[in-house]
Order: C-alpha cells, then structure tokens, then sequence
C-alpha cells in the first residue's frame, strides 16, 4: 500500500516495470513440435496403428506443448508462439480452418476432426492422400491446399484459440501464429479440373471473412497479438500479387483493432519492392525479417529506413542451422538496428520458425565437448534470444557473453575445421579449371557401348533393395558391436550374393549391388569423411511423423581412405554383368546436410567434391566401368530467389563434374535425381555432362518429356522411371510398355534406358520382384518390336 500512496516511488515501480518489459523484447517464430526424442512421431504412429486412442495422443501432444512454452517462458520470452504445433502440417491445419476440405473426403461440416484430418494427410482405405511438396527450400514439406473457384470456405477448425487458451490456462501469455492469407493462397494449387484462367488470388475475398471470424474469436478470449506467417513476401511476387497483398492486410487490420498484428517473413532477403508493401501496411503493428539469410533485407532498413508505428522484430538467430550465435557480432548488429527503428519497437527474434533445426542439444551424448560447444539446438536458440534482448536492454549477462565469444575463438581456430593441408590441395584442384571430360559425351557413349555391350534399351535399378527387418538388425548389431566385423561383412556379403542372383534371373542389364550396408545415403558417406559429426537426436522433422537426422559438416572436409570399393569389388566378383558403383553426390551431400556457416556453401561443397573424385578415381582403377553418383538434391538447393539460381547452379554443376572429369571415356558415369520439376533447369542437367541420368518421372511423363518434344538437344544417355516405387502397387507389362513407347516418340532409340524412378528400399521384395519382371519383360518386347 505504502508503495502506490508514495509517488516518486510508484513512478520508479513503474520505470522499472518498463523497463522490465523493454528487457523482455524477444519473440520465437515457431518451435519444433516433434518432441526432443520424437514423443509426438511415435505417439502418432501408434495412434494410427491402433495401438493408442485419440484421447492418448492428444496428452502427448499436449505435454509437449506446454513443455514447449514453459521453455520460452523461462527463458524470459516476451512474445511466445502458440498454434505452431501441428498434428501433421500446418499448411493442413489451415486447410481445416477454413474449411477447404476435398470434397472426395466425404467431409459433412462440423469442426475437422481426426479422421478427415488424417485422410487428408496420409490418405485412407479407399482415397489417396493430397498431394505433399516441399516447404520452400526447406526439407519440411507441406500438404498443398487443393482450391477451385466455387469452393465454399467455413471456420471449421478452432485450433489457434483452442492453444492460445491452452496456455493461458497453464499461464502463459501467448501470441497465436496463422499462416497468412496471401501465402496460403500462394502456396495452394487449382484443383484438378479447373479451368487455367481460374486464379488462386481470386479467393481472397472469400478467405478474408474467416480470418476475420479468428481474429475476432482470439480477441474475444484475450489475445493482444496474432502473428501471421507471409513467408511468399520473400519471393519474387509482381505488382498485383503485392496488391492483393496490401488489400488482405488491410481488411485484417480495420477488424483487428486492439489485436497487434505481426506479419512475419523468412528464409531469404525481402525484396524491395516488398518492403515497401510491408512498411506501409496499415493495420499491421510488427514486421518479422529473417536476417540471416537477409543480409540485403539489413541493407534495406539502413538506406530506406523504417516505420515509426511499427515494431521490428529482427530475425538474427539461425533457425535452419544448429550454430551458436556470434552473440557479439549480433549485438553489434542490434544496437545499429535500435538506432534506426528506435530502443522501444526492436525486438530480437529468431530468423525463421526454429521447426528446421534440431530440438535440444542436451539430449546429445555422442558429440565431444568442444563440437557441443560450437553448437546450439532450438532450445539453446530460445536462450540465444532472451540473452540477446537482456543485453540490448542494459543486463548483459557477461558470463554467458564471454562463454560465446571463447566458443568463437575455438571454432574459428581449431585445427579440425579449418585444415590447411585440405585448404591448400583444394585451391589448386580447383585453380583455373572447369573440369569437363575432354571428350564430347556422344562420342564417349559410342566407346561405352563397345565396351559394355548393351543392347537397346538397358534396363537397370537406382541403386537400393528392399531392406529387410534382418538386414537393419545386422547393421545396428555391428554399429553396438555386438556382432563381429566378420560376421557382418559374411551378412552384407550374402545379401550382396542373393540381389545379385536376383537381377541375373531378371535379365537386368547393368546391376546393383543393392546398398544393403548403408543407412542412409549420406550418412554412409559423412560418416567415412573427415569434417562431419553426427548427432543421437537432432532430429528435424521432414513430414508428419517422419523426422530426418542432417550429419554436421563442422570442417573441411576430405576422404582419408576409399569408401565403397570393397564393396564394389565384392559385389563385381559375383557377376560378369556391368556392375555400377555407386555413390552419393557432393550436392546432395550438402543438401541434406547441415553446413558450416563460416565459409561459403560452394566452397564446402567443392571440398566434398574432390573427396568423391578420389572415390570415383579408385572405383575405375579396381576396373569398375558403370560409376553411378546420385544427386538426388540437387533441384533441391535451388535459391528461392530467380537473382541467386544461375550462381548455385554453376557451382553445384562444378562440383557434380569435379567427381568424375578424371575417367577414361570408356568409363560410363551415371546420376540419378528425384522429384521431377526439372524443365526449368533442363540446361544444368545437361552441363552435368552425364553420360546417362535417371531421373523420377513417375508421376509426370508428360511434363519432362514436354521439354525434349519442344526441342531441348540432350545428347546423352536418360532413363525417366517407367514406374513409381513409392506406391506398393505393381505395374503390368503393357502399362509400362506403353511408356516406353511414349518416350520413344519424343527420345531418340539408342539413348533411353529403362528402370523403375527411384531406390527400391522402401519396397517388399514381393512387389520388387513382379516390378521388375514385368519392367523388363516391357524393355524386351519394344525391342524385338524395333
Ligand atoms: N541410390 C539411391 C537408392 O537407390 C538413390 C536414392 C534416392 O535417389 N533418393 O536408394
Ligand atoms: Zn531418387
């Protein structure tokens, strides 16, 4: 009492309540929601199999979720994202909101329950699943939203407020996050049908009312902000796609009034004609930039300034890396921006959701104390931003200051990530050369061709066999060294043995060894190559339940002895067939990777490349003539922005050709790429300079061979998938016949190949085996029909 009747003392209560606030100015765009040893993956799992009922996955699911906030809150986090959990998808999620659900779901109205939901995301009995692409450049990969003109949109999914009063009720003051109007609509595709002059824009009139019926709802329980995720402002939208957005925000924000609006963008710099958008929306109090991979975005505010009324919420914590922050270099940054947007509208926030990173480092038993020292996991990022803020807000916590900047220091100058040797031996490979086969690739095939004796259409596999449950029990038992080193080479060796005698019975042309000792594709690889680490569960999560776990390159990179020759020469003893050696890309290694972030991306991938020369150098001196180097991600790392493609295209091409310009002609390199979206990049591919590709198909013959029928020149060898391996079903003899013969009318005869559209190791072998007669029995019959 004595405090609020003295006024100089309640004045300063106040100042220091202020200031108590100004030190909390921190914000999360999102948090994994997997779980820190993917809790929410198996209980998913489990509910699906029926093994838990919806009643137990909805606990896990909401232990996590107040775990989560608890984390931010302790932390000190002033703004703390709800509604960033998902079941499957968030993209989904807004599906069910709005209630755009496929009519094939037999979906009566009513909030979108599990079943619809599920359906939607996985398929059911009867209905296939909707379609899934990837989440930007990200590994993530969303249900896309499948829209038609006379759809008729209703608020049937309550889940932002159902969370937002979830963690009030645990007391914790959240800030709901929503996937904006205009990305939603972006990232949505007409559905099947439609007429091509329907625009997906079009729907925004519509859209807007439930938003509107949210936004009122969350104002009615108590929110003060809302965050909308605009994600698609990053890329390279026109002026009427900028209009469309102007016009939603500003519909929002007459009925949003007394709700703070934050519009939140990420993964790339905003361009400027954007930021202008952005910056003079009115209605809208916050503005999110990624800094991180915006360093043009920093550029923007310092030489065009920003909006007094809003706030900046300053991206400057990695979410798509596992680094820890250079936090003196970022409070440099901070205190310039404070300068600019002014002390009370900074806030320090994270550069994207940390949904793309790993959850928490503490969960790390494997890594040695120096690599855990350089790194920060989602829930080290959260400490990150709390300590950023306290800093700018006067109560730098020194201890914590100084522990970043030794782990710097150690970083930059530990001899296991920058290795002068390796450094050195790279700028001279690399110095003045483009690194092509000296011979034209028509003129290679034809000195393949006698060497190989191939008839027509070859047929081969990509690479994997089904993977059996014994097959994994043996790799784990010898990874705990339970089982000898002899024993397993005797298991691999017999596997090896029985999917050679398989494809002989096949009549396959150029076979495979199968991959049974790898893993995975470029874990196999990282784990043998000097630069990498690897975590126990820095999981990452990739769609619904599946999560994927990136190996770290830390270092430059390099291959201290051969990888896969023993097995290559193994499995070549048992065949006088072609036998292809098999490797994965330095692209796709780097893709799928995450990468060190004190050199540029380029250099580290070049680096992997030279390792995998060596690779491929070794393989044709022990006389393996059929060299297979996937890369199957290569489409993936393409910048989202059209300004940065032509850059990563060139140096990924380089490094592809680096692995392999050393072979004799007579020597065939093979690659293999999935994911079919390749017209626009058709003349990359070609600079690959393959001599033949095998690239996934399965799902749009028409779109790739579209390319060649207007003309594309692609001289060398290609075998589009004649059948889709990522379904269980079996393709019949004249159904993939069929195919062939399309292709034929578009390829010329002696440079197509014929093979299933990706690795098998998905597949039983009671679907591999009748695939895989009928493929070739197909190949037969075109051509005895020649
Ligand atoms: N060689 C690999 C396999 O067959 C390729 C996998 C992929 O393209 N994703 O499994
Ligand atoms: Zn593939």
């Amino acid at each position: 009492l004595h405090r609020f009747c003295n006024i100089p003392s309640t004045l300063s209560f106040i100042r220091r309540r202020l200031s108590c606030i100004r030190a909390m100015s921190s914000h999360i765009v999102g948090y994994p929601r997997i779980g820190p040893k993917r809790e929410l993956k198996f209980a998913l799992e489990s509910f699906w199999d029926g093994k838990i009922n919806a009643d137990e996955l909805q606990k896990v699911a909401k232990d996590l979720r107040v775990s989560m906030w608890k984390k931010m809150a302790s932390a000190g986090t002033r703004f703390i994202p709800s509604n960033t959990f998902s079941y499957y998808d968030q993209v989904l999620d807004t599906t069910a909101m709005l209630g755009a659900v496929p009519e094939r779901y037999g979906w009566t109205g009513g909030d979108v329950g599990f079943d619809i939901y599920f359906s939607m995301a996985r398929g059911n009995a009867t209905l296939p699943a909707m379609e899934m692409t990837k989440w930007f450049d990200t590994n993530y990969h969303y249900i896309v939203p499948e829209l038609s003109p006379d759809l008729k949109f209703t608020y049937s999914s309550h889940k932002a407020v159902a969370e937002y009063n979830e963690a009030k009720e645990t007391g914790i003051e959240t800030v709901p996050v929503i996937l904006g109007p205009i990305s939603y609509l972006l990232l949505s595709k007409p559905a099947k049908g439609v007429g091509k002059s329907f625009s997906l824009l079009s729907l925004l009139g519509k859209i807007i009312p439930i938003y509107k019926e949210v936004l009122a709802e969350l104002k009615a329980v108590g929110a003060t902000w809302v965050q909308f995720d605009e994600p698609m402002l990053v890329l390279d939208l026109d002026a009427e796609q900028l209009k469309a957005f102007t016009d939603a925000y500003e519909q929002l924000g007459e009925s949003s009034s007394g709700l703070n609006v934050l519009v939140e963008t990420y993964f790339a710099d905003i361009p400027a004609d954007a930021y202008k958008t952005i910056t003079s929306l009115k209605g809208v109090s916050a503005i999110g930039l990624d800094l991180v991979r915006g360093g043009k975005s920093l550029d923007l505010i310092k030489s065009t300034g920003f909006p007094s009324d809003k706030y900046l919420f300053a991206g400057i914590v990695d979410g798509r890396n596992i680094w820890a922050n250079d936090l003196e270099a970022s409070l440099e940054t901070l205190i310039t921006l404070e300068g600019i947007v002014g002390k009370e509208k900074l806030v320090v926030s994270t550069s994207c959701s940390l949904l793309h990173t790993a959850v928490d480092l503490m969960n790390e038993t494997k890594l040695d104390k120096e690599i855990m020292s350089w790194l920060a996991f989602a829930a080290q990022k959260v400490l990150e931003v709390n300590a950023l803020a306290k800093a700018l807000a006067g109560e730098k916590d020194e201890a914590y200051f100084s522990a970043s900047v030794a782990a710097q220091a150690s970083r930059s100058s530990s001899p296991r990530v920058n290795d002068e040797a390796i450094k050195k031996a790279a700028a001279a490979a690399l110095r003045g050369s483009d690194h092509r086969r000296a011979t034209p690739v028509s003129a290679r095939l034809d000195a393949q061709k006698k060497k190989l004796n191939l008839p027509f259409l070859p047929t081969t596999t990509i690479g994997s066999f089904p993977q059996t449950m014994d097959l994994r029990r043996v790799r784990r038992e010898y990874k705990a060294n339970k089982i000898s080193e002899e024993e397993y080479v005797k298991a691999i060796k017999e596997e090896i043995g029985k999917v050679i005698k398989l494809q002989e019975e096949l009549g396959i042309d150029v076979l495979v060894h199968g991959e049974p000792e790898r893993n995975d594709m470029v874990e196999y690889f990282g784990e043998q190559l000097k630069g990498f680490a690897f975590t126990v569960n820095g999981w990452v999560q990739s769609y619904g339940s599946r999560c994927v776990k990136p190996p770290i390159i830390y270092g430059d990179v390099s291959r201290p002895k051969p990888m896969t020759v023993f097995w290559s020469t193994t499995a070549q003893s048992m065949t006088s067939c072609p036998m292809k050696g098999m490797l994965t890309g330095p692209v796709t290694i780097l893709n799928w990777s995450f990468v060190r972030n004190d050199q540029p991306r380029f250099e580290t991938c070049y680096q992997i490349a030279l390792a995998i020369k060596d690779e491929v150098e070794d393989l044709e001196a022990v006389g393996i003539q059929v060299i297979q180097i996937d890369e199957a991600a290569l489409r993936e790392g393409l910048p989202l922005r059209k300004s940065e493609q032509a850059f990563y295209l060139d140096w990924a091409v380089h490094s592809f050709r680096i692995t392999n310009c050393g072979v004799k002609d007579t020597t065939q390199i093979h690659t293999h790429m999935c994911y079919s979206n390749f017209n626009d990049i058709i003349h990359s591919i070609i600079d690959m300079d393959a001599d033949v590709i095998t690239i996934e198909n399965s799902r749009s013959d028409e779109k790739l061979l579209s390319v060649f029928r207007e003309g594309v020149k692609y001289g060398a060898g290609i075998g589009p998938g004649v059948y889709d391996i990522h379904s269980p079903r079996i393709p019949t003899k004249e159904e993939i016949a069929e195919r062939i013969k399309k292709m034929l009318a578009v390829l010329e005869m002696n440079v197509l190949w014929v093979n299933p559209d990706c690795g098998l190791k998905t597949r039983k072998y009671t679907e591999v085996k009748p695939a895989l007669t009928n493929m070739v029995a197909a190949a037969k019959l075109i051509r005895s029909q020649l």
